[in-house]
């Protein structure tokens, strides 16, 4: 008997496997969305289907629509809520898929096997208190923010449509509700692993170990000790991701342990958003109250986390808890070093230097202690770093004795500026989502119904290096008086 899902009307090229569904029941609820009044097509993310392998034309129709708020199934789906724990602000919670609904991994034609979630389409064994709704303005803040990071160069979960329910959802305010299609290489957390670690559940800290070796880290699976290969391949990715935020000035906002995922995409994108001032304290989110997820923190963060991550891998790292312990201690010792060397890089390349000397960090530091003091704006100062700085420039007497001796610094380079001007333009964005301009863009949508402006601002943040035909607005630090210092979770 085909299930109901198999005789969808909407093919579109979905090719659905069912990996995760198939491991054991106490990984996850069989669920289904609940359907919503009328459902509508607000952004389809063409060029994301296409590579994707979809028809972009099939997934414009009132039956896709209609897909996408989880009224009807795509071809081939099966939903699940996925359970998951995770330490939020510090304390340890039962979480799960609240307000999330997984149809399935979509095995692409270039062979990657992703998540297809929908993100908003009603209630679940996990809500809890909640409703299991999302509201437009996030769910199009989260594609925004997602789509731009993917351009950036950034590991991250992507974004492949957001459609309108006709509900409004109740905040502190009524607002309209929307769904989210989020795409991810998948969606095991750290907190994943924390939920059968606080259950005592060895077994099943197995079974999940050994699924995401294979389905993200196939060379470790075949280490000697396999579990300390997760481990460690999963430090490594989250200090090469860090590093990457840092480079392009994001602060993540909840770095919650259910919102690290294993696969090292950047995910969950609630109040997040980029420096525009240089101030390693910068914090957006109007619930963390204490500077917890600050932009400097992050690396900082990364680590607790991993040291939880670490901790429910106890009891599968060693028979031995002793040596388990050791292990873990040794490998955790090792995530300040391996974000250096990746933190380092990135400093390297935004400053246009090759070669490596010594003092390349301390350079590096002067330029950003001097942006702090200065409240220079991140990606403006590092963008327009040139050798023949302007005169206005150099008129400032610190900035012009460390621009002397970064010009000495690349003159001890045998690159020539033509080749350190590419390295530059290819590590320092020209345009980052400036939060008055994605608020603005957002109200518009969600408040006038004009998507335009958004589709403007996604279309400059898909080419973030080139500064060619990019509206003036998006090269310039905010006007004075319009940075945006608070944003919200919205859920
Ligand atoms: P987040 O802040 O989006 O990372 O979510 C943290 C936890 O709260 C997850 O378990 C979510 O599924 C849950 N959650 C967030 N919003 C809602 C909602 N509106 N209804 C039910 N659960 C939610
Ligand atoms: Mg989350």
């Amino acid at each position: 008997m085909p299930t109901p899902s198999e005789l969808s009307a909407v093919q579109a090229g979905w090719h659905f496997d069912h990996s995760y569904a198939q491991l054991p029941p106490s990984f996850h609820s069989r669920v289904h969305p609940t359907p919503v009044a009328e459902p509508r097509l607000v952004l389809l993310n063409r060029p994301l289907a296409q590579s994707l392998g979809l028809d972009p034309a099939a997934l414009c129709g009132p039956d896709a629509a209609a897909c996408f708020t989880g009224n009807q199934m795509f071809a081939g789906a099966a939903p699940i809520a996925q359970a998951y724990a995770g330490h939020q602000f510090g304390n340890l919670a039962r979480l799960g898929d609240g307000r999330a609904i997984l149809l399935g991994e979509h095995l692409t034609p270039a062979g990657q096997r992703l998540d297809i979630q929908l993100k908003g389409p009603g209630r679940t064994p996990y809500s809890r208190g909640g409703d299991g709704r999302a509201a437009l303005g996030p769910m199009l803040r989260e594609y925004l923010v997602s789509e731009a990071m993917h351009a950036l160069g950034i590991p991250t979960t992507r974004s492949l449509a957001v459609a309108g329910t006709g509900e409004p959802v109740f905040r502190e305010q009524p607002l309209p509700g929307a769904v989210l299609t989020r795409v991810a290489a998948s969606h095991i957390r750290v907190g994943t692993f924390e939920y059968f670690a606080a259950l005592g559940d060895a077994e099943a800290l197995r079974v999940l170990a050994d699924y995401t070796l294979r389905r993200h880290y196939p060379d470790r699976a075949e280490s000697e000790n396999p579990v300390l290969g997760l481990l460690e391949g999963v430090m490594e990715r989250q200090a090469s991701l860090i590093a990457h935020w840092m480079r392009v000035g994001f602060v993540h906002g909840v770095m919650n342990t259910d919102n690290m995922a294993l696969s090292g995409e950047t995910i969950d994108y609630g109040p997040c958003a980029f420096l525009d001032a240089y101030n390693p304290a910068t914090v957006f989110s109007s619930i963390d109250h204490h500077g917890r997820y600050a932009f400097g923190q992050q690396p900082r963060i990364a680590a607790w986390n991993l040291a939880r991550f670490a901790e429910a891998l106890l009891p599968i790292l060693h028979p031995e808890p002793e040596a388990a312990l050791a292990l873990a201690n040794e490998a955790l010792e090792s995530f300040a070093t391996r974000f250096q060397h990746h933190w380092i890089a990135a400093l390297r390349a935004k400053l246009g230097i090759f070669t490596e000397e010594p003092e390349d960090a301390d350079l590096a530091e002067a330029l950003l202690r001097w942006m702090h003091q200065t409240r220079a704006d991140y990606t403006h100062t590092f963008r327009n770093l040139r050798a023949d700085q302007t005169p206005a420039a150099l008129a400032d007497a610190v900035f012009s004795a460390w621009h002397r001796r970064w010009t000495e610094r690349l003159a001890r380079q045998p690159q020539p500026w033509a080749e350190v001007a590419r390295l530059m333009h290819a590590h320092n964005p020209a345009v980052i989502p400036r939060n008055h301009e994605v608020e603005a863009a957002l109200a518009a949508a969600t408040t006038a119904n004009n998507i335009a402006p958004l589709e403007h601002l996604l279309a400059a943040l898909a080419r973030p290096y080139d500064e060619a035909g990019q509206p003036e607005g998006l090269l310039n630090p905010p006007p004075p008086g319009t940075p945006v210092c608070r944003t919200f979770c919205g859920t």
